[in-house]
C-alpha cells in the first residue's frame, strides 16, 4: 500500500513538472499569462494574444 502511494506521488509530480515546462506568454491586451497550446504548435513565435477576442480588440485599439 505504501509503495502504491509512493508511485502515485511520483506520477503526480512528473505530470506537474511537464505542465510547468510548457512555454507561456503574457497577453498585452488583458495582461494575463497564457500557456502554449497544441493549435499554436507552428505559429507560437507569432502568437501575441491569448485569444481571438484580445487580438481583434487590439486592432480596434480597445486595449
Ligand atoms: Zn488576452
Amino acid at each position: 500500500m505504501q509503495l502504491y502511494m509512493l508511485k502515485l506521488v511520483r506520477i503526480t509530480a512528473m505530470r506537474m513538472r511537464k505542465k510547468a515546462n510548457l512555454p507561456s506568454k503574457l497577453c498585452p491586451c488583458c495582461l494575463r499569462p497564457f500557456v502554449w497550446r497544441k493549435k499554436w504548435e507552428k505559429v507560437w513565435n507569432e502568437v501575441k494574444y491569448c485569444s481571438e477576442r484580445c487580438r481583434s480588440a487590439s486592432k480596434g485599439r480597445a486595449c
